[in-house]
């Protein structure tokens, strides 16, 4: 059976607060999706409470103020909820404050570990850190710093010393643009734990916490925020957007601008959203 196709206007109507995937939905890499521009207008002049909910952890808030800005989307600050915003109460309720920290990622994926009350190290310095957080694919010297991290948790399975892995953003691709895509951290993180789980059969720690979609915490910031679970998301992943919003109980809208086309999707699909939107041009 076919999902039942929303317009702009029903989404306005039907649900109180409306969560925005980034990438795929609003923005590809270097331009905004088109029609983007014109619904956030629309949500900001009818003063409707929206969230972005990104797995990004490779920007930080500011930085993705400003790059929404400059592809023409005025979103402001307080409504951009990251993964990597998510490490503050992850290292408070986890005792990690203080804890020595190897980041893979950007410049602000480091401080976003900082920010959380980590001490960034340098991955090689494998004695001064018992944290792993996997943020970005960009910003270091990819086959190294992988080969570096996988290096250094051998050694540190070897020494018997205890260590964490957190990944902020879970997503394995994403969509670049019209036409290509990429890896990002998810997969990094998935070789990592394949190639621990092949030299190390037995040895437990070698899961990354995931913190963002299709995970709890980020819907739960989300519901922080907004008060109400009258909420929808509005993805374009449906392993990600949409599974995490079914699991967390609220509304979701699988929109065909961005990694699964929603054409070809069916009610008997398990993740299947309440609602299509093809694209944001009516
Ligand atoms: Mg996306």
């Amino acid at each position: 059976m076919k999902i039942n196709t929303i317009t702009i206007q029903e989404i306005l109507d039907k649900y109180e607060t409306i969560l925005l995937d980034a990438f795929g939905v609003l923005v590809y890499q270097k331009d905004a999706v088109p029609g983007a521009i014109p619904f956030i207008d629309r949500l900001n002049q009818s003063r409707k409470p929206y969230f972005i909910l990104t797995n990004d952890a490779a920007h930080s808030v500011s930085t993705s103020v400003s790059r929404f800005h400059r592809l023409g989307l005025s979103i402001e600050a307080k409504r951009i909820i990251t993964s990597g915003t998510l490490l503050v109460s992850y290292f408070q309720n986890h005792d990690l404050v203080g804890h020595g920290c190897a980041v893979l990622g950007t410049q602000d994926s480091s401080e976003y570990v900082h920010i959380a009350g980590g001490k960034v190290v340098p991955i090689q310095e494998y004695s001064s850190w018992d944290v792993l957080v996997v943020c970005d694919e960009m910003g270091f010297p990819f086959l190294e710093n992988m080969d570096m991290a996988l290096s250094m948790l051998f050694k540190k399975i070897e020494a018997r010393q205890p260590f964490q892995l957190i990944l902020p953003n879970p997503d394995l691709i994403y969509r670049k643009n019209e036409e290509e895509f990429g890896i990002t951290a998810g997969s990094m993180a998935l070789v990592l734990e394949t190639a621990l789980k092949l030299r190390y059969p037995d040895c437990k720690e070698r899961e990354f916490i995931r913190l963002g979609k299709p995970y709890s915490p980020i819907f739960q910031e989300a519901y922080l925020r907004s008060g109400t679970k009258n909420m929808v998301m509005i993805g374009d992943q449906l392993l990600y957007d949409i599974r995490g919003a079914k699991n967390f109980g609220i509304a979701s809208i699988l929109i065909g601008t961005g990694v699964t086309p929603c054409d070809t999707l069916t009610k008997e699909n398990p993740d299947c959203p309440d609602f299509i939107l093809p694209s944001w041009i009516p």
